[in-house]
Parts: structure tokens; C-alpha cells; sequence
């Protein structure tokens, strides 16, 4: 039995059509894949689980998904 969870990846770039936040990952069984809506890139990734992508940090104000945003710590007054 199969299952399929769909989940955009927030920032990620297609590697073929190098669009932003068009990918998307899902598992079948113990297998990882990734695919672009925008194309048809599909790759299969060997992780057992997903973890962050490889660093690609798109300074970028479209506002999308900012949930991971981490507040900074205000520094001490002097
Ligand atoms: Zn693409």
C-alpha cells in the first residue's frame, strides 16, 4: 500500500527550469521523490527522511512561507 503526501519545498528552485517554490516532494513507500509543477523534473533522493534542502538562499520578498523565519534575540542594552 502506497501513500502519497505531497508537500512544496518553501524556496526551493527547480534545477531544470529554474523556478522558485515550484517543487514539491512525496514518499512512495521508502522512496523520496521531487518534482517541479512547473516542469516535468523528477528526481528520486535517497534521504530517508527529508530534511532541508542544499542551501540555496533566494533573498526575496514574495512574502511565501515565511513560517521557518527565526526570530532574532534581542541583543542586551548597554
Ligand atoms: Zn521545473
Amino acid at each position: 500500500m502506497t501513500k502519497q503526501q505531497k508537500r512544496f519545498i518553501a524556496g526551493a528552485i527547480c534545477p531544470r527550469c529554474a523556478q522558485l517554490d515550484k517543487l514539491f516532494v512525496y514518499r512512495i513507500d521508502d522512496k523520496n521523490f521531487r518534482e517541479c509543477v512547473n516542469c516535468d523534473f523528477l528526481e528520486e533522493q535517497q534521504f530517508a527522511s527529508i530534511q532541508h534542502e542544499p542551501t540555496t538562499r533566494v533573498t526575496r520578498d514574495t512574502g511565501v512561507n515565511e513560517e521557518q523565519a527565526v526570530r532574532l534575540i534581542t541583543p542586551p542594552k548597554n
